[in-house]
């Protein structure tokens, strides 16, 4: 294949000439935010939902992204067909951009933008159908009121700590608990467990992401007919509960068949994840935005 493309800035580089300044307070401060986004076969699933949530993150840490969401919708269709692709895990990545060593970030004097799109590298079919191994972990979810798991910003240190904790453990992805006790979500990806036939995951209050994923699959649920709560649970109930699911972006819906070495169900991914996996894979290829709106596709080359 030719060169990876990556828009920086207002302009297209290649993967080697794409760098940012030490100056940038993304770098130094993690102060900027991001999204993790995906295109199934020329689709770009749930793009206004993904632009909704990067632009709020921006307006709570008073960041101006400096692009309309029309323009950046523009800009990552542009980016995935001028990498030739269809199928692509796209990175978007808004930093506040270049200024002094000092916190404040009135120094900066312009944000900055980035979009990858690379071609996607999917978990293992095996991997969905093993399921992967959750432990909980010492290290709480970040406080609401402290920094808003609501806010997708470049500080994932808190996510970054609770997997290496959880790959220590020897296991997959960590379960992640607030001050209190109740579960919140994976490092990336939500949790949903199901009891009896109904499926209950964390209100986002508790300390989690509102995941796009997590979205669509409380609404695919609920037209397939299950009953599905938001609801705070504890360790207890993931424990014994019938099934145990994640979800994300690059997860989709995957079965968590162990937690902290207690085996959920019969250990093998559930029905209810199988079911929901199924219909979530039929409309990720249909709805999204359209890449190539002309129906052509990539040209080889
Ligand atoms: N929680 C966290 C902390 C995440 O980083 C992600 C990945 N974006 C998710 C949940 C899942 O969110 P989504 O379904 O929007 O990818």
């Amino acid at each position: 294949m030719s060169s990876q493309w990556i828009f920086l800035s207002g302009e297209f580089v290649t993967k080697q000439e794409a760098s940012i300044s030490v100056y940038d307070h993304g770098f130094l401060y993690g102060d900027g935010v991001f999204e993790g986004i995906r295109a199934y076969e020329g689709n770009i699933f749930k793009l206004d939902e993904h632009l909704n949530r990067l632009y709020d993150s921006a307006k709570s840490v008073m960041l101006e992204i400096p692009y309309s969401k029309e323009e950046l919708e523009e800009i990552i269709a542009e980016t995935i067909r001028k990498n030739e692709l269809e199928s692509a895990y796209i990175r978007v990545v808004v930093s506040r951009g270049i200024g002094d060593l000092g916190l404040n970030p009135v120094s900066c004097s312009k944000p900055r933008l980035v979009v990858i799109a690379e071609a996607l590298s999917l978990f293992s079919k095996e991997l969905y159908e093993r399921g992967v191994r959750l432990a909980s972990v010492a290290s709480r979810r970040n406080r609401p009121d402290v920094l808003p798991p609501q806010v997708k910003s470049l500080n994932y240190l808190n996510n970054i700590l609770v997997k290496m904790e959880a790959n220590q453990a020897g296991v997959d992805e960590a379960l992640m608990l607030n001050d209190q006790g109740y579960v919140t979500e994976g490092s990336a990806d939500n949790v949903f467990i199901v009891k009896n036939g109904k499926i209950y995951t964390p209100p986002v209050y508790l300390g989690a992401l509102e995941g796009i994923t997590r979205n669509a699959i409380i609404d695919i649920a609920d037209e397939l007919g299950y009953q599905i709560m938001e609801q705070p649970f504890t360790r207890h109930d993931v424990y014994v509960a019938d099934e145990v699911f994640l979800t994300g972006t690059a997860a989709e819906v995957i079965a968590a068949v162990e937690v902290d070495r207690r085996i959920i169900g019969d250990g093998k991914p559930g029905t209810i994840t199988n079911h929901l996996l199924s219909e979530f894979r039929k409309v990720t290829t249909k709805d999204g935005h359209k890449v190539y709106p002309s129906g052509e596709k990539v040209q080889a080359g």
